[in-house]
């Protein structure tokens, strides 16, 4: 297979830009409603430079913001995307009791489902926050009818990460495989490839070297995972939080949406689903 033939898997993470972890001990969950709301916005610029790209992608969705904004979803499940869950109000799975974890992914699935209507395979836990202390998470998708989860950063970072994990697709369950977001093997240690802060922060043609790697070296498919508010540069400035926070947010907002366009045209995107579920079921 040559890395031309590969389908990299796009994937985003539906939630607005007061509702990320960092922000967390800054923005209190009950003062969500306060804040203006630019998810809506970002998504449709998101669809309609897809729709140009003539690219399919995987959404995963907080519930909360597909109560809010049902028409959305119906947007990006008419355009022909991936609807799947990000669990309902972005609360790290490693901050839940197995009882608390199992409630918030089968209220986020049911209420995707029922606007949807069609079945809800992936799950995407808020900050990757499934590791080796909370592994009973994967019984817990399995249970509530998942049947991918793509939550494990195999990276050290110093609020997620599982160094340790292995790189590419797993079963972690009977009925459950996990898709780790991607990264790139070198000098012996795994480093990000996969988007977020780091396709911010790192320039263009570095990130599309670390993928490239991913597909010649490793032959697999890129995970790639981008936020709608990166690429809205003019979002409301949340005050009060640390320099570290900041820094991790803001930097390069402006060059996020060029930089997405350059990625779209150089390399081959599809679903989650569509790259491996089906293809698991060929090898069966
Ligand atoms: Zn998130």
């Amino acid at each position: 297979m040559s890395s031309a033939s590969i389908t990299n898997a796009l994937t985003i993470d539906v939630e607005d830009y007061f509702q990320v972890s960092a922000f967390s001990p800054f923005i209190p969950r009950d003062q969500w409603d306060n804040y203006e709301c630019r998810v809506e916005k970002n998504v449709d610029c998101l669809l309609e430079m897809l729709e140009e790209h003539r690219t399919k992608a995987t959404f995963f969705t907080l519930g909360w913001i597909a109560e809010r904004y049902p028409q959305l979803i119906d947007r990006i499940v008419n355009s022909g995307h991936e609807l799947a869950s990000h669990g309902y109000g972005h609360e790290r799975a490693s901050d839940l009791s197995e009882v608390a974890f199992y409630a918030d992914i089968l209220r986020a699935k049911q209420i995707l489902e029922d606007r949807s209507g069609s079945e809800i395979l992936g799950y995407r836990a808020p900050s990757f926050s499934i590791g080796k202390n909370n592994m009973w998470a994967f019984d817990c998708l399995e249970k509530a009818g998942y049947q991918y989860s793509s939550s494990i950063y195999p990276i050290k970072h110093d609020h997620y990460g599982m160094p340790d994990a292995p790189r590419f697709s797993h079963q972690v369950c009977s009925g459950l495989i996990e898709l780790p977001v991607t990264t790139a093997r070198l000098f012996n240690r795994n480093w990000p490839a996969s988007g977020g802060g780091y396709f911010r922060l790192l320039p263009y043609d570095f990130s599309h070297w670390l993928m490239k790697q991913v597909n010649l070296r490793d032959q697999q498919p890129v995970i790639f995972y981008l936020h709608p508010w990166e690429i809205d540069f003019e979002q409301p400035k949340v005050l009060g939080i640390n320099l570290k926070a900041k820094f991790r947010h803001y930097i390069n907002l402006h060059k996020t949406e060029n930089r997405l366009r350059r990625l779209l045209k150089d390399f081959r995107w599809g679903r989650m689903d569509e790259i491996f579920l089906n293809a698991n079921k060929k090898d069966n």
